[in-house]
């Protein structure tokens, strides 16, 4: 399996940032992971354009469920393949936060990214008032057995756990209980797609940054990062994907 790094540069970025691509490039052409980068939809063609026949694939933070028609304002998995994306981020807590995504939704969405041909990265992850309750393991299990699409691979599927409360707060959890969660997560995955479940990808997102990255790749059934802040400075982005491409 190949060890994944992808950034999310949420709300963030103009032209001018794709400077960021050449710089990232330039000190990392040829990493051991793979490395991909999910920028606001409207850079998605140039970023693409920027990054063509280089290790750098090119992502989308979100899709419409549906493959066409009357949904202003919204974007669906065909036309963001169109633009360049090869993988699409579904249910970021942000998303279910702000727009009220459900489990059902999420679903319905990574079932239309893996129909456009695209390799969809479903999140999940709990709230600080459930990790303090001792609900985790059953929140997250829920979550992905809602979440994931029917008949996913290991080619079209990607997971990434990422505590709510660890995203952007520069807190983490302990070693073990991301090797916890990983693990539980791997055999739910077992549970539902079979020996597939051998080859997803299952990254650890919140508050990965250069100085904790190495620690969290060591982590066993964790196979790459989804990385936010982070991701938005070359420099910062290179050092994970140069940690991951170590481990
Ligand atoms: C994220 O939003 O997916 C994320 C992990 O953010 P950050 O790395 O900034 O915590």
């Amino acid at each position: 399996m190949k060890k994944l790094a992808a950034g999310n540069w949420k709300m963030n970025g103009t032209l001018a940032s794709l400077a960021e691509v050449g710089a990232l490039l330039g000190d990392h052409p040829k990493p051991a992971c793979e490395m991909l980068l999910c920028p606001p939809a409207t850079l998605i063609a140039a970023m693409s354009t920027a990054a063509r026949g280089s290790a750098l694939m090119v992502g989308a933070q979100d899709c419409h469920p549906k493959p066409q028609g009357a949904h202003t304002g919204d974007l669906s998995a065909a036309i963001l393949r169109d633009a360049g994306a090869t993988h699409v981020i579904v249910g970021h807590s942000e998303r279910r936060t702000d727009h009220g995504e459900t489990d059902a939704l999420v679903r319905s969405k990574a079932e239309a990214v893996v129909d456009a041909g695209l390799v969809a990265i479903v999140c999940i992850g709990e709230t600080e008032a459930q990790r303090d309750s001792g609900k985790t393991l059953a929140v997250i299990g829920t979550q992905i057995d809602g979440s994931i699409p029917g008949g996913a691979t290991a080619a079209s599927l990607v997971v990434a756990y990422e505590p709510v409360w660890a995203i952007g707060t520069g807190r983490t959890p302990t070693l073990s209980e991301i090797a916890e969660v990983h693990s539980f997560l791997r055999g739910r995955l077992r549970g539902l797609i079979g020996s597939e479940a051998e080859g997803v990808r299952i990254l650890y997102g919140g508050s990965v940054k250069p100085s904790n990255a190495a620690e969290i790749f060591a982590v066993p059934h964790v196979d790459g990062a989804l990385v936010g802040g982070a991701s938005l400075k070359a420099a910062d982005f290179g050092a994970i994907v140069a940690a991951l491409s170590a481990a």
